[in-house]
């Protein structure tokens, strides 16, 4: 889709600039995509929903086909952020790999692996700590946002150091790419923060140890969900990928809206509605604005059975693979075992990087 969407009230956190160098950067990846690595992750804290999809999954998946190197991180231990037990870990663990298995990523190019798998990455995480004050880190918006919806009585000291695990997650593998989500886009500004103090403390100007990565916005960095918040996996506003048709059209069907009959595409002032016409908009490669005015005067329910006819049309070769891969969980542990090993190997060598530079090599 070649529309520019309007990208709400929330381009005060750095949206507009993160586009910016996201086009500068999609040109030099179509110029030379041997050149780039990329990493992301997702917390295997329940299924992969549509915002994981047009935010970050899509573009993970076109990367990875136009020849990027893909990282991708099941953040197992970035679950106990927001709860005391990560649950139902294993099952969790692999039903993040299947999604990704069916919406395209490929174990023959990309790299799938756990944190808790790979102890060099999770060490860098000490001398990431020292290069970041206190101050900064209580000063991060999507910590503060995720603590306000968090259940937990007490804000965990993980909580506030989480975006630090995330730059040892990014710098590890020397990431220059981070293909995400609106949310991530602080915690991207603390893995540029640390790559740049740390070069200037340990490296030498000529040979920074670590490249300072770029975020990359899809053209929905932040699909709401049916509650009318960021569609978030813990928030019980979510469609699942995996979700059957039924299922889709219940969650559709029970999804807000507002009292204005007339449909139209404004994600200022009627984010709810707004949201859903974007979501028909993506699954069916046309314009929002296009899509409204399709709709017009027929209303809520017009517009909900559309966006519940586009979504299982348009995921229902995912679903269908999704369902063929569930039958060989074999395969899914071998994927997990093979990319855990590689992380392992990419980890080894940056830590002993990081040693050297810090003097620590006896
Ligand atoms: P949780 O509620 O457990 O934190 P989540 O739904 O926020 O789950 P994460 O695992 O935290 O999902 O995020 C994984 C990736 O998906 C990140 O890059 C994030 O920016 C992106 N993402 C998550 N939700 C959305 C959304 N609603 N719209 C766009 N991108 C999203
Ligand atoms: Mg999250």
């Amino acid at each position: 889709m070649t529309t520019t969407l309007d990208s709400g009230p929330s381009d005060d956190l750095g949206v507009a600039g993160a586009r910016r160098r996201g086009a500068e950067l999609e040109r030099s990846i179509r110029e030379r995509p041997g050149t780039f690595r990329a990493l992301t992750g997702d917390r295997p804290t329940g299924r992969l929903h549509l915002g994981h999809y047009f935010g970050t999954l899509q573009n993970r998946v076109r990367l990875q086909n136009l020849g990027v190197e893909m990282m991708v991180l099941v953040a197992d231990y970035q679950v106990l952020t927001d709860r005391d037990v990560a649950d139902r870990l294993t099952e969790r663990v692999e039903d993040l790999v299947l999604d990704y298995l069916a919406a395209g990523l490929d174990p023959g190019r990309a790299t799938i692996f756990t944190h808790s798998a790979v102890p060099a990455l999770n060490q860098l995480l000490l001398p990431f700590l020292s290069l970041v004050s206190v101050a900064e880190l209580g000063r991060n918006p999507t910590v503060k946002d995720e603590i306000a919806h968090s259940r937990q009585s007490a804000v965990s000291g993980l909580m506030f150091t989480y975006p630090v695990h995330q730059a040892a997650d990014i710098l590890f593998c020397k990431a220059g790419i981070v293909p995400v989500g609106q949310d991530q886009l602080p915690h991207l500004e603390v893995a540029r923060i640390i790559a740049r103090r740390f070069n200037n403390r340990y490296g030498t100007p000529s040979n920074p140890v670590f490249p300072e990565p770029e975020a990359l916005l899809s053209a929905a960095p932040l699909l709401l969900g049916t509650d009318g918040a960021k569609m978030s996996k813990s928030r019980d506003n979510a469609v699942a990928l995996a979700a059957t048709a039924d299922e889709t059209a219940r969650l559709i069907r029970g999804a807000k809206t507002d009292a204005e009959r007339h449909i139209t595409y404004d994600p200022v002032a009627r984010p709810e509605v707004s949201s859903l016409v974007l979501l028909a908009a993506l699954c069916l490669g046309r314009d929002p604005h296009e899509v409204a005015a399709g709709i017009g005067g027929r209303g809520a329910a017009a517009l909900k059975a559309l966006v519940t006819d586009a979504i299982n049309d348009h995921f229902a070769p995912l679903r269908a693979r999704r369902a063929e891969l569930a039958g060989d969980r074999g395969h899914v542990r071998r994927v997990l075992r093979d990319g855990n090993a590689r992380a392992a190997a990419v980890a080894a060598a940056t830590l002993a990087e990081v040693r050297t530079a810090m003097g620590a090599v006896y």
